[in-house]
């Protein structure tokens, strides 16, 4: 299975409610930063990892992709096992989704492995119960999300976008980034409403017209400031990339990832090279979106 990282193009956050989620609206862009999963029968239900961070994942019963088997199996009345790999390209705690990339891959895996034939739409609603993210990676491209972003609409997107991402090796902790959201608002900074993507016109606009320029200076993230507090260094990318050319930049979700976004392929790499020679990133990435969801990519045959 390949299942993509995304980016929030737009990410608005309102005021914590009594069950202690934030209403938000966003837009996601899925991007060419994937995870890749390999599902093989198996006595029980184990897990490994690979990829750059792969030991700051859990491999216990706490990682996504686990959980997201037992669920399938929980729901399906299945009690077969699997193992799966993963190998992980989407930086982890990095606000890029890989976790639920890792859980959307998951239940596609054990749906075909175990044969179960869920429809699309139950895979979607397995996806929700497993974190709000899941969804999207799922099902890709670009789409608005509300609810706890789990509630999605497709969004039209025309050509491709190039982007730069400067990724650090401390990830932030989602929880941490609300939370410092939440002293803000307290402080007085205004929560957003988010009761429709009226506030995103300019950046739907901008998707459907595949304009980049329009794009670039339509992104927004409300958590950016709360993500800077948490960890001042991100000041350095998002100057870096401003300095460079970049049509925009941003913090991805709830960060530390610094989403830069280029004229052109060539312009991304250009970027991604001046947060290497700045020192502003632990490591840097380049990708296109959007780029579809978590799907199929091949079935070996291990002669088993
Ligand atoms: P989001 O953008 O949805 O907030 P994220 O990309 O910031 O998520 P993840 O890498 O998905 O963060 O995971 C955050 C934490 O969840 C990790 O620090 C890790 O402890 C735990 N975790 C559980 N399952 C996974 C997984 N499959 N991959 C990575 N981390 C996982």
């Amino acid at each position: 299975m390949r299942a993509p990282g995304k980016v929030n193009l737009s990410l608005r956050v309102g005021a914590v409610g009594a069950d202690g989620y934030h209403p938000v609206s966003t837009v996601f862009q899925a991007v060419s930063v994937v995870e890749e999963v390999v599902a093989t029968h198996a006595d029980e239900r184990t897990l490994s990892v690979s990829g750059p961070q792969a030991e700051l994942v859990p491999t216990g019963p706490g990682n996504l992709a686990l959980r997201a088997a037992e669920l399938l199996a929980e729901r399906t009345g299945i009690d077969a096992g699997v193992h799966l790999h993963l190998h992980k390209g989407v930086p982890v705690a990095g606000g890029m989704a890989g976790g639920s990339a890792d859980a959307a891959a998951a239940l596609l895996a054990c749906d075909t492995l175990w044969g179960a034939g869920l429809a699309r739409e139950e895979l979607v609603e397995l996806a929700a119960e497993l974190g709000a993210d899941v969804p999207f990676s799922l099902t890709g491209h670009t789409a608005v999300g509300t609810g706890r972003g789990d509630l999605l609409t497709p969004a039209l997107s025309r050509g491709e976008f190039h982007w730069a991402f400067a990724v650090q090796d401390a990830g932030l902790s989602t929880a941490a980034v609300y939370g410092r959201y939440d002293e803000l608002v307290a402080a007085g900074r205004p929560a957003a409403q988010v009761d429709g993507a009226e506030a995103d016109v300019a950046l739907l606009q901008a998707l459907l017209a595949g304009d980049a320029h329009a794009l670039g200076a339509a992104l927004h993230n409300d958590l950016q400031d709360a993500a800077v507090a948490l960890d001042p260094r991100l000041a350095e990318p998002l100057e870096v990339a401003r300095r460079t050319g970049a049509l925009g930049v941003v913090v991805s979700g709830s960060g530390p990832t610094v989403a830069a976004l280029g004229r052109s392929r060539q312009h991304a790499l250009v970027l991604a090279a001046a947060f290497t020679a700045a020192g502003a990133a632990d490591r840097v990435l380049t990708a296109t979106g959007p780029v579809a969801g978590a799907r199929v990519v091949g079935v070996l045959d291990t002669g088993a």
